[in-house]
């Protein structure tokens, strides 16, 4: 489950409600950024 977090309210939301728009659902906000759970970093490779 992919989750962005809001920072400007701070919460999580999930992928699904944010594809369609790339909008916080709860406050409005715009700027969103991929909230990553710490037992899947180490999957995940930066290239
Ligand atoms: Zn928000």
């Amino acid at each position: 489950m992919i989750y962005y977090l809001c920072i400007s309210c701070g919460r999580k939301v999930p992928h699904e409600l944010v594809k369609k728009k790339v909008k916080c659902p709860y406050c409005g906000g715009k700027i969103l950024i991929k909230y990553r759970p710490q037992n899947a970093i180490k999957h995940i490779k930066a290239r």
